[in-house]
Parts: C-alpha cells; sequence; structure tokens
C-alpha cells in the first residue's frame, strides 16, 4: 500500500499520478476496508515503480495541507522490500542501448531518469530510516541523464546536475554521517566513469563497481550491440586501478552467443585472468524470442557451450577464490545481516566486497557495522574473528 488519498482533495488522482509520471494503469484504488479509515481511497501502485513512487506520493499528498483530509500511513522512507540494513535505490528506468541479446528495450523503452533531488530525497529518507547500504541500480548507471541533458536540478537548496558524478558525490555526502555504504551497479566503463574512481579512493562511496561486459572479443561485442564495445576497456580498467588499488570489479559474461569460436572465447578467458574480475556472473546464452539475436546464425552447438561456461566459471572462481586467500589476516569492515545459517550461535554478514564472512559475536550486532579479522577463506565465504570495542575507562 502506497498510502491514502481523500477524495475530497481539488485534485484528481490522475493528475497527482501524472505529476509522478505514472500512468493511470499502474495505479488500482480501493475503498479502504479498514473501520477507522472508512470513506477513504487506498491507491496502490504496481511494482517496480511502487517501491520508489513511495516516498514522493507521500511527499505530495502530505504538502496538502493540515487542512485537508488526508492521511499518510506510509513512513518517510517508503515501504521497504529488503531488510531494514540495506534497500536499493533505482535511478532510471529503461535503455537507450540495443543489445541484441536484450528484451528489455522493447518492454521497457529508452532511458528516462528520475529527477535528481527525487532520488536524493529517497536516499537521505533511507538512510534517516536506517539503512546502511544503498544499492544504486538502473539498466545503464553511467547514462544517468543522458535523457534530460544533463538537466540542473535541486538539492538542499544547491543547484546540481542530473548526471552520475554529482549524483554519486551527493549520495556519499548524505551517507556519510550515517556511516553507511554507497554501492554502484551496472556501470559501463565509459571515460566519464573515471571522475568517480577518485570519490571511492578517498572512501565516499564503496571501491566497488559492477561492470557487466559480456565478452571481450571485438567481433562478438560488436554482434552484440554492447555499449563501450569500442572502448579500450583493459586499459581503461588498468587507470582506473591505479587511482583506486583497492578497487573491486565485478561482472557478468556469456558463453556461446551465436558465432562465438574457440578465439573469440579465450578472449574472454583472458580478459578475466587480466584484470582479476570479483565474484562474477557467467551464463549460457540461450535464444530469447522477440530479441534480435533469435535470428543470428552460426548457433553455437549445445556441447560447446555447455563447456565454455564451465570453463569460464571454474576461472572466475579461481580469481574469485585468489582474493578470498588475499584477505586472510586484514581486518574487515563488515554489515551484519543475521544469524549464521550454518551455526546459528555464529553471526553472518558482508565486507565492502560483498563476501560472506561468519564469527562469533552478540546478536546486538545486526543490522551494524563490526570490525572483524578475517582468519580463514574457505570456497563460498570466509571466516574471523570479531574484534570488540575495548570497554570504556570506569
Ligand atoms: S545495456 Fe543492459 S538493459 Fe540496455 S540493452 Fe544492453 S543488456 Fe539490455
Amino acid at each position: 500500500m502506497s498510502g491514502n488519498w481523500d477524495s475530497s482533495l481539488p485534485a484528481p488522482l490522475s493528475a497527482l499520478l501524472e505529476a509522478l509520471g505514472y500512468a493511470p494503469s499502474d495505479a488500482v484504488i480501493r475503498e479502504s476496508t479498514v473501520p477507522a479509515l472508512r470513506g477513504t481511497n487506498v491507491v496502490l501502485l504496481s511494482p517496480p515503480s511502487a517501491r520508489y513512487a513511495i516516498p514522493a506520493m507521500a511527499g505530495l499528498l502530505g504538502s496538502a495541507g493540515p487542512e485537508s483530509r488526508v492521511l499518510v500511513l506510509v513512513p518517510a522512507f517508503g515501504i521497504k522490500l529488503t531488510p531494514k540494513h540495506y534497500a536499493y535505490l533505482k535511478i532510471s528506468e529503461g535503455c537507450n542501448h540495443r543489445c541484441t541479446f536484450c528484451i528489455i528495450p522493447s518492454m521497457r523503452g529508452d532511458l528516462v531518469s528520475r529527477p535528481v533531488g527525487d532520488v536524493l530525497k529517497e536516499a537521505k529518507a533511507l538512510f534517516e530510516g536506517g539503512v546502511k547500504e544503498l544499492l544504486v541500480i538502473s539498466q545503464d548507471t553511467s547514462a544517468y541523464g543522458v535523457d534530460t541533458k544533463y538537466r540542473t536540478g535541486f538539492w538542499d537548496g544547491k543547484p546540481v546536475k542530473t548526471r552520475m558524478l554529482e549524483l554519486v558525490r551527493t549520495l556519499g555526502e548524505i551517507a556519510e554521517p550515517h556511516g553507511a555504504w554507497v554501492r554502484l551497479h551496472y556501470v559501463y566503463p565509459y571515460p566519464s566513469v573515471d571522475e568517480i574512481i577518485p570519490l571511492m579512493a578517498e572512501g565516499r562511496v564503496l571501491p566497488y563497481l559492477d561492470v557487466p561486459l559480456q565478452h571481450s572479443h571485438p567481433d562478438v561485442l560488436r554482434r552484440m550491440k554492447r555499449p563501450a564495445s569500442g572502448e579500450r576497456n583493459l586499459e581503461r580498467i588498468a587507470r582506473w586501478r591505479e587511482m583506486c588499488p583497492q578497487l573491486v570489479i565485478r561482472s557478468t559474461f556469456i558463453a556461446g552467443f551465436p558465432g562465438e569460436t574457440e578465439r573469440d572465447f579465450e578472449a574472454t578467458m583472458r580478459l578475466i585472468e587480466d584484470v582479476g574480475f570479483d565474484q562474477s556472473f557467467s551464463f549460457l546464452y540461450s535464444r530469447r524470442p522477440g530479441t534480435p539475436a533469435a535470428s543470428l546464425p552460426d548457433e553455437v552447438e549445445h556441447e560447446t557451450k555447455q563447456r565454455r561456461l564451465e570453463r569460464l566459471q571454474e576461472r572466475i572462481n579461481r580469481e574469485a577464490r585468489a582474493i578470498s586467500a588475499r584477505m586472510v589476516g586484514r581486518v574487515e569492515r563488515v554489515l551484519v545481516e543475521r544469524p549464521s545459517k550454518r551455526n546459528a550461535r555464529q553471526l553472518a554478514g558482508r565486507t565492502e566486497n560483498n563476501r560472506w564472512v561468519n564469527f562469533d559475536g552478540p546478536a546486538s550486532l545486526i543490522d551494524a557495522f563490526a570490525d572483524v579479522v578475517i582468519t580463514e577463506a574457505m570456497p563460498n565465504s570466509l571466516r574471523g574473528r570479531w574484534l570488540a570495542p575495548a570497554p570504556r575507562p570506569a
């Protein structure tokens, strides 16, 4: 439920929805069945738009003035579907790219960036609501604001551009008093991303990037019509690492795209080894009806695809295990999420580079940060010892 709307408001619901950028089909209106709210309409917004619409809707309804009979039943940070300590922040919908294997552009259309002021307002409300980790998501985070020509919006009374650099810098500023993490997903290796890396080196946002490359060979990337396929990705990533040695890069890869030869596939294998991607995913290509790639010739045989996928995942896992092994002995800041699944007397949390760590500690640490020294690297997780803060002198 997104909130309650009193039909005595002068503006019809359709106008409110339109102001928020939603079509009438996004909403369902029901008369409230709660006795105390009889005669009040309840507005339900359909996912995925619902989650980020809620704060905006609540704010708009709440601004109708004290004399109105508006009732807003949602907390300022909206209704979260995730646990208390983390939340997703969606900054745009749709995508301007036309990757040949992807159905999203035909389903969601071109990129539409949310106004920067709304995004930052939602982030602040989430941090104030107890969120310790904000995951910034979109189809292409690096393209944020392209559709608005980087329009200037306002935040906290000051102008701020609808652009990735300004967004990330301001998110870091808003997160700082809460000691919270900001994690960026779905970033393409464009030159403009170079500007973000210093913010990571300075610790303003997590030194972590999810860069979905899918492949390395230029012929395959051309057939895939991938963003940044003409860029010198390896050189760019090497430069990022010079600027921020602790940078963690995760990616996704596809094995067996139509026409992929052994030579093409080996290029991806080499890239994974050269970059040292962390905890990446790999997928076996399968034709998706309605996508341009579905009609490409030279389908790769299933057994070949399967064999390449296994090699790909084994290489990815090897890189991830090597990174885990290098973490042993280091003190890591861990966001404690829950009791451990294997041993309910232990706690489980995630490190900055998104690895699970199990360790002994009091349940009061759940939803908070803890400093943990890594004692052992397991295939899929780490073990650690909590560094309890020294007791205060009496
Ligand atoms: S960038 Fe991502 S969402 Fe956009 S078309 Fe390519 S795969 Fe699809």
